[in-house]
């Protein structure tokens, strides 16, 4: 009966496919690692692929994965992991349930009250909606909090500091406020969150509360839920504020993986967990407070969108603050399906996105969890019909991302040795929505991902999305040099990565290079980390038909068939190459700017300019002179990345000589040999010492900014110790940097020369 069924199912796709095929009429060009003829029928099975993903099935497994509440630690969670696995093997396919043990630690008691000039006793509660059906499960809700807030319980003066990151800080100071000693409001935004509280309490805080303002998230950006997609009044942002700059995954096994019997740091030694406690409020809850705030009114620029004067305090205004977690330890349940490689088994393709969510979750994370799903199902699908990989192809569902990217940094370091050594890419998404393709990644697979979104059809345009994103960014570009550059350029430039997502294990620590794909910018968003994070809220006001579920499917499926298949690896240097002349650039006008800025402000503090222009009946401390900047010696950076440059154009043309006439004229076992060096192209990135401070993070390239959070911090090592002045540090970073670039530029050399000697 099983096999009747199958021959039924292959001959209807078939059908399908025929009704599908005119994707790509007349694409003859070899793709980028195919001779002619592997591409021919590369490009056949990508069709085939494409024409898998149905937006029924991806609107039903989401009504199934969000109909509950699925944090790390709730039965749902677990229920999920085993209907996916169900699923899976369902279709056939080799998959497996992995168990990590980790810190998460559950609200247990939550107070925020005005005590003093008047009382008022914050909610910290979202209602549920008569109309929204999964509103209403308070008993499995995870109550509204930022996990990994110390506990503590503190009564003192509020400060506002507008978004918490050390500039605000620095104002407050001119200003002549000090956070000693208070309790800091700041609102979300500018920064990752887990940045607030960390500034905070370096600047004395006791505690800190975060805050979604209207202006940034609320009733300025559109209609409110249920009425519209953005935040309503009483909507909270929950989320991690665990130092993830320092270290991801769990708090208690830095380095390792979370199993039974892992070496456990004690509480009280886990760094990444705050120093001060931290809630998040509504803006309904937050009104009060900062209409009770008095002092000097902010500055501009600090002003939300509340209907009254905003104020620093501290003055009359006093807090008590209590928050108090059960910490535990919770099981995380990672996914994980295997499709073994037919010809190069010991070489890996790893494509992920997370399965838990702070409640529901249907867009966060559920929109890319059932993305991914489509994907297994069209590997399925082309198993059943005789298609064999490569590589091995290894499809992973998360836990625990939320919290701190515990199922994928756990898994990431439990596999460290083996992922190193086999690890091909890593390609993530983690939720979707309706609108434009976005890619970030690693520069050596810029070409790659370039050359996927050609393939893609845009499902409301009927065009390619890569045409589609071109179209936009010549509408969006700044100067007439960047319209110049997005016009002739062959290739869109793709976003460099930070940390926010489950890449950060396979980048920043083991050196693999990754991309991260969704689409979106079309969809209003205000519901993230919210009860309203929901199936009634995604299918009002997002991908309603899931039509760009469908497009995330087929771009993420061909960019991991099209790597998985290639005879050549399809690295490019070149893109690599140009992006780190781009950031030495930056970096040394960073540098120039600062001695710019440094000099002119002590010149007028010489002039007097502060002294003579403050008001005097209101506070102004005016800056401290400082010592001018050094000039550093950027020689060595300079040079290596010409050496890489010139390294990447020889390998480009040895390319182009073996591939010219549409064939790769290069012998299997020099395949081989060239595929397992250019697999280490990544690698040579990465230093086992890592970043300064935080050795962790390895990759010498990208990191997350240690006070920006998601944001990308590109050269890190240099970049920081600049903006931290940090002078010495600096020059040393430069030199070590270099010689990772050398390092590079002599395995894509050795590359290149591997090419020209195959003929
Ligand atoms: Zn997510």
């Amino acid at each position: 009966m099983r096999s009747g069924a199958r021959l039924f199912l292959l001959f209807f796709s078939c059908f399908l496919l025929l009704a599908a095929t005119p994707d790509t009429p007349g694409n003859d060009q070899p793709l980028n690692g195919y001779s002619a003829a592997s591409s021919r029928s590369q490009r056949d099975w990508e069709t085939r692929f494409r024409a898998v993903p149905e937006p029924q099935k991806l609107r039903d497994y989401m009504q199934r994965l969000s109909a509950r509440p699925h944090h790390v630690g709730s039965p749902y969670d677990k229920d999920n992991a085993e209907w996916m696995l169900t699923k899976f093997k369902e279709w056939g396919l080799d998959a497996n349930i992995e168990t990590f043990d980790v810190l998460f630690p559950t609200p247990k008691a939550r107070m925020v009250e005005l005590v003093e000039p008047t009382k008022f006793t914050a909610k910290l509660q979202e209602p549920a909606l008569p109309v929204d059906p999964t509103s209403n499960q308070p008993s499995e809700q995870l109550p509204t909090y930022n996990a990994y807030s110390i506990d503590g319980e503190v009564t003192a003066p509020l400060v506002y500091v507008n978004y918490g990151i050390p500039e605000d800080y620095e104002k407050l100071e001119r200003m002549g406020v000090s956070a000693k000693g208070a309790i800091v409001i700041a609102r979300y935004g500018n920064s990752w969150r887990g940045i607030k509280p960390k500034v905070a309490a370096e600047h004395g805080a006791l505690g800190c509360l975060i805050y979604s303002d209207p202006a940034d998230d609320g009733y300025v950006q559109g209609n409110v839920f249920p009425g519209g997609a953005w935040r309503p009044r009483d909507g909270v942002q929950r989320g991690s504020v665990a130092d993830m700059p320092l270290y991801p995954g769990d708090p208690l096994t830095p380095g390792v993986g979370a199993t039974k019997d892992a070496r456990r740091l004690e509480l009280k030694d886990a760094k990444t967990i705050t120093r001060i406690p931290v809630l998040p409020i509504s803006y309904a809850d937050a009104q009060p407070l900062l209409a009770a705030l008095t002092g000097e009114v902010v500055p501009e620029g600090w002003r939300g969108s509340l209907p009254q004067t905003y104020h620093l305090g501290p003055g009359a205004a006093k807090v008590h603050l209590k928050v108090q977690s059960n910490w535990d330890i919770k099981p995380v349940y990672d996914v994980i399906v295997k499709i073994p490689g037919a010809i190069n088994p010991d070489e890996w393709i790893v494509r992920g996105n997370h399965h838990d969510a702070w409640v529901n979750g249907a867009e966060d994370p559920v929109s890319g969890t059932v993305v991914l799903m489509e994907e297994a199902r069209a590997f399925a699908t082309l198993l059943k019909q005789g298609w064999r990989p490569k590589r091995t192809i290894i499809y992973c569902v998360w836990d625990g991302e939320e919290p701190g990217l515990l199922g994928s940094t756990e898994w990431g370091e439990a596999h460290a040795d083996e992922l190193r050594r086999n690890t091909v890419a890593y390609i993530n998404s983690d939720g979707n929505g309706r609108g434009f393709l976005s890619m970030g990644g690693s520069h050596t697979l810029e070409k790659f991902i370039n050359g996927v979104a050609h393939d893609i059809e845009d499902p409301e345009k009927k065009i390619p999305v890569w045409k589609r994103d071109q179209l936009k960014a010549i509408a969006d570009a700044k100067t007439p040099e960047d319209r110049k550059e997005v016009r002739e350029r062959s290739d869109l430039r793709i976003d460099a990565l930070g940390s926010g997502s489950d890449w950060t294990v396979f980048l920043d620590h083991l050196g693999i290079a990754s991309l991260d794909l969704s689409y979106g910018a079309e969809d209003g968003g205000g519901v993230y980390h919210s009860i309203y994070d929901d199936f009634y809220w995604y299918t009002h006001f997002s991908d309603t038909d899931f039509s760009y579920g469908r497009a995330l499917s087929q771009t993420a499926g061909t960019a991991v068939i099209r790597l998985a298949n290639a005879d050549l690896l399809p690295y490019d240097f070149s893109g690599l190459a140009d992006s780190i002349h781009h950031y030495l650039d930056e970096l040394q006008k960073l540098l120039q700017t600062k001695q710019d800025e440094v000099t002119e402000r002590n010149k007028e503090i010489e002039e007097g300019v502060f002294t003579a222009i403050a008001d005097p009946k209101k506070t102004s401390v005016p800056p401290p002179a400082e010592e001018v900047p050094p000039h550093l010696n950027f020689a060595p950076l300079q040079n290596a990345s010409d050496t890489l440059t010139h390294s990447a154009e020889r390998y480009q043309k040895a390319l182009e000589k073996v591939s010219h006439n549409g064939e790769l004229a290069v012998g299997p076992a020099v395949l081989q040999a060239l595929n397992e060096k250019l697999m280490r192209s990544e690698r040579q990135l990465v230093s086992p010492e890592g970043l300064p401070g935080r050795p962790w993070f390895q990759h010498l390239i990208y990191a997350p900014g240690a006070y920006t959070g998601y944001g990308v911090k590109t050269i890190p090592g240099v970049r920081e110790a600049i903006e931290q002045k940090k002078w010495k540090e600096a020059d040393e970073q430069i030199v070590r940097v270099a010689k990772a670039l050398q390092d590079e530029a002599a395995l894509v050399d050795s590359a290149a020369h591997d090419l020209e000697e195959s003929k």
